[in-house]
């Protein structure tokens, strides 16, 4: 009991989504408390009807570590829900489901009223006794308690989209894997380099002062609700979503090249445009994006999508806008201060 209470505190001191699934996991097999074999951390991912199981952490008998599915993998490269079924029994019925007859694999289901259900997965040659079943019912309330107020702080509590306040170490974390990829002896390049790199976009609602002019400010947050919305059907579920801010957005992603992540992009700003928006109609969203750079900082990466977004405006709004191309054609000026970043008092 002594070390289920060690790695409950070490569990609750921990402030990254990584570790603390890693740590869940490893508590699953390391406890000893528990005769269980292997220990899997999963998410239903993608679109309604047509989600996959991503591993957030897996961890098993003998391993030396967790390990998880890499975050930019390619969505259909992932197993269907169907494929398991007793998976998809506890999440539908929000209880503990148990299959098989020795290797016994019972699934505990975590936040099923959340936008996103996890499930732990146990495995074990003997049925999970009650008390068991219990103590592990009290732990996944405890990681699902801390996973609550992570979201408190990362989180804007009206789309819950990510918040500004959490984009500065997402960003640093891209900047690292970005450079891992670019770097030709990193053990991790061959996985990376098809991964491709990092993109940077700023969408920002048109006219949207005349929305809460025109039908209040209540509408106005509708609107800003069901456009995190179309965000998030639109983008993959590895993307990273924010509201920075009134009505302004910013989406982190990984894209093989420049032509995926305009697609992604055009893909929802066609969806903004098509939407019937309740009372207003139609709403449209000028984009602009940009690649990080080696050297870049959270604010001159954004500086750069941003200066797009400027473009979009002042040339009819309503579409995306790439701040390479417009740099290459001579539409817009290369920023001193993100080609020289040197403060010189
Ligand atoms: P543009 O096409 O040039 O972007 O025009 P705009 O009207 O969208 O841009 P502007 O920056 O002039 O106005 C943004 C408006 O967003 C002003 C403010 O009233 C509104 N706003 C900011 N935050 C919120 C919010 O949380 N809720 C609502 N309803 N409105 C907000
Ligand atoms: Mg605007
Ligand atoms: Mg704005």
């Amino acid at each position: 009991m002594q070390k289920l209470l060690d790695t409950l505190v070490r569990l609750s001191g921990l402030r990254d989504r990584e570790k603390m699934n890693f740590a869940l996991v490893q508590l699953s097999l390391e406890t000893e408390l528990w005769p269980v074999t292997a220990a899997r951390l999963v998410r239903a991912v993608g679109q309604p009807g047509q989600q996959r199981w991503f591993t957030l952490a897996r961890h098993e008998a003998g391993a030396t570590e967790p390990a998880c599915d890499r975050s930019w993998v390619d969505e259909a490269a992932l197993p269907r829900l169907a494929e398991f079924p007793h998976r998809e029994a506890a999440m539908v019925t929000e209880t503990m489901v148990r299959t098989g007859s020795g290797p016994f694999t019972s699934v505990f289901p975590i936040d099923t009223h959340s936008l996103v259900c996890s499930l732990l997965e146990l495995v074990s040659d003997e049925p999970l006794s009650a008390p068991v079943q219990a103590q592990i019912e009290s732990v996944v309330w405890i990681y699902q308690n801390l996973q609550g107020l992570m979201d408190y702080g990362e989180k804007d509590a009206l789309t819950e989209l990510l918040n500004r306040k959490s984009f500065d170490s997402a960003f640093h974390r891209a900047a690292v894997e970005q450079q891992k990829g670019a770097d030709l002896a990193h053990p991790d390049r061959r996985t990376n380099h098809t991964a491709g790199q990092f993109w940077l976009a700023v969408l920002d609602i048109d006219h949207f002062k005349r929305v809460n002019d025109n039908f209040g400010h209540l509408i106005g947050d509708e609107v800003l609700l069901l456009m995190a919305r179309l965000m998030r059907i639109s983008f993959r579920s590895h993307d990273l979503l924010y509201r920075f801010g009134g009505e302004e957005f910013v989406v982190l992603m990984r894209c093989a090249d420049e032509s995926d992540a305009a697609i992604a992009l055009e893909r929802f700003r066609v969806n903004a445009e098509n939407h019937a928006f309740p009372q207003v109609g139609t709403i449209t969203v000028s984009i602009g994006f940009a690649p990080l750079r080696p050297d870049d900082t959270p604010g001159s990466a954004f500086d750069r999508a941003d200066k797009a977004v400027y473009y979009a405006k002042a040339n009819g709004r309503n579409q995306v806008c790439d701040y390479r191309a417009l740099v290459a054609s001579g539409f817009l000026q290369e920023a001193q201060d993100t080609v020289d970043d040197i403060d010189f008092f």
